[in-house]
């Protein structure tokens, strides 16, 4: 059967772009419906406006930090409608550009919400059309508890349009977006609480990372309270919110900000209308090869609940192409080593195993761990502290985990992820010399393991 297109994507975020351009290179006839922004999450309320607020929250402290470097200067103040407007700015030409990319590389572009209505079509606009492959590229939507007014509550999707920086907040979980977004509001002036409902946030980090990062935000001022879950959230008369705790506790702010994972969108997508199959948590089920339990029907990113980053969706929305229509160039993703940034403020970088998730997988560890007072801060009174963080099989000498808290933590992580994934061992690692002066010449000078 002929069909109009050789494969129509849905959704063009990370994934989307990433496979249909990529599908279009290799001389395939794509159709790609975006309902919302082009670019998707990262680019519009996801990695990069996150980003760009982050660096504006740690304005504050190079202000603070400046005066032992001599410079004088007058009060800073800070003006949020400045910041979101530019923000808004910089968003408004990366739509443009992934608007161009999409047309540059011959994908037909309809911006509408797509709905699937068989195996091999997809309605847009009221328009029917008919594809070989159908990609779902949907990715998430921010999932808030349906606790007694929720509806008062914010997820990130608002807090990038908030028309003016509130003077208390509340954040609500313990993983990514909720340490992010707990240092941008405290950075940028805002009284910060941050709840967590368990023991220790950032659950699967490694365990020094997460005490590490819980110290230094406690050292900046943040109100972190760990076993604290809102269980109502009622409008006051003065327009303030009272969120009131499972253990009964009232605390009051102007914002209570929830950012408790995210769902797959699939909202009005028509799966019902395929025989597409969900995963127990509610993500779409996908073989190794992202195909789905409809053989013409593939999801990749976010919406197949694997790994949330959007480095992992462009590899295998890069995947999905080649293996369609460049065959001979097909590689798996490989989901070992995937490295990985918090941009909290300090910044968290990983790469591999955590401490605790090598014993668990049967490995003899050796750590090294260093904790140290950048040379920056020496002549500041900022007594922030940076932490490095090696797991190493003791018989194996392989390096199975590299671990950082502290500025560009993230820029470093991505150069060691590499040593990793060639096998670096320990002794590769001792042999390298440092760049100094630098913390990151750190890595590669720990030669005592720690004594556990
Ligand atoms: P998305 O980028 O979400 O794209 C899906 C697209 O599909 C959207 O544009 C949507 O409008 C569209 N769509 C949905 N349904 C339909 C329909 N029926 N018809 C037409 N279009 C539809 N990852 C990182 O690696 N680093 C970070 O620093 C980072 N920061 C983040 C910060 C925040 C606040 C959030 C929320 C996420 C962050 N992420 C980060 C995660 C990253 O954004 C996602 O992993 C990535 O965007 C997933 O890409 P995707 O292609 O699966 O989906
Ligand atoms: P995460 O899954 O990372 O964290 C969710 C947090 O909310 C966890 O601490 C979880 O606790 C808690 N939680 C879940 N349900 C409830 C509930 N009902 N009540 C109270 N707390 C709850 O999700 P995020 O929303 O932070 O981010 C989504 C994903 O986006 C991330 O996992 C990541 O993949 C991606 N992302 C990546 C970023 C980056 O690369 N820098 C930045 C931002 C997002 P518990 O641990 O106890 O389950």
């Amino acid at each position: 059967m002929a069909y109009e297109f050789d494969l129509f994507v849905i959704g063009a975020g990370s994934g989307g772009v990433r496979a249909a351009r990529f599908a279009a290179g290799f001389g395939a006839k794509v159709a790609v419906a975006e309902s919302r922004y082009l670019g998707g999450t990262c680019v519009n309320v996801g990695c990069v406006p996150k980003k760009l607020l982050v660096y504006g929250a740690h304005f504050a402290e190079d202000f603070e930090q400046a005066s032992g470097f001599g410079w004088s200067l007058g009060e800073a103040s800070f003006d949020w409608a400045t910041l979101i407007a530019n923000k808004d700015r910089e968003i408004h030409r990366l739509n443009g550009i992934y608007r161009n990319l999409l047309v540059n590389s011959g994908v037909t572009l309809m911006e509408g919400h797509a709905k699937i209505t068989g195996p091999h079509e997809v309605e847009v606009n009221g328009q029917r059309h008919s594809a070989k492959h159908i990609l779902i590229a949907t990715g998430g939507w921010p999932q808030i508890p349906q606790i007694p007014g929720h509806e008062h509550a914010i997820s990130s999707n608002e807090a990038f349009f908030l028309k003016e920086l509130p003077k208390r907040v509340l954040v609500v979980g313990g993983g990514y977006i909720a340490v992010e977004f707990a240092g941008i509001f405290h950075g940028l002036g805002a009284k910060t609480s941050l709840l967590y409902r368990g023991e220790m946030f950032l659950r699967g980090f490694d365990g020094a990372v997460r005490k590490h990062l819980h110290e230094e935000l406690t050292k900046r001022g943040m109100d972190v309270q760990f076993n604290a879950d809102i269980a109502r959230i009622d409008k006051e008369p003065d327009g303030s919110l009272k969120a009131t705790l499972k253990d009964g506790r009232e605390l009051i702010t102007d914002c209570v900000f929830y950012a408790t994972g995210r769902r797959p969108m699939l909202d009005n997508l028509g799966l019902e209308n395929t025989g597409v199959k969900l995963d127990k948590r509610g993500f779409v089920e996908v073989d190794d090869l992202y195909q789905s339990a409809e053989p013409s029907i593939l999801a990749i990113g976010d919406v197949i609940g694997r790994v949330q980053l959007t480095p992992v969706a462009l590899a295998e929305g890069m995947a999905v192409a080649r293996r369609l229509f460049k065959p001979e160039q097909y590689r798996a993703v490989d989901y070992n080593m995937i490295p990985t940034a918090v941009f909290s403020l300090p910044n968290i970088g990983t790469v591999g195993l955590s401490e605790e998730q090598a014993i668990e997988d049967g490995h003899k560890v050796q750590i090294f761990e260093s904790s140290f007072r950048p040379m920056k801060l020496t002549l500041t009174e900022c007594q922030e502290r940076t932490l490095m963080k090696l797991v190493v099989d003791a018989d194996t000498d392989k390096v199975l985990g590299c671990h950082m808290v502290g500025p560009e933590a993230g820029e470093i992580v991505q150069g060691l992820a590499i040593a990793l994934k060639a096998g670096a061992t320990k002794q590769h690692f001792d042999e390298t010399i440092g760049v100094h002066p630098t913390a990151a010449e750190e890595f590669v000078t720990m030669r005592t393991p720690v004594n556990r």
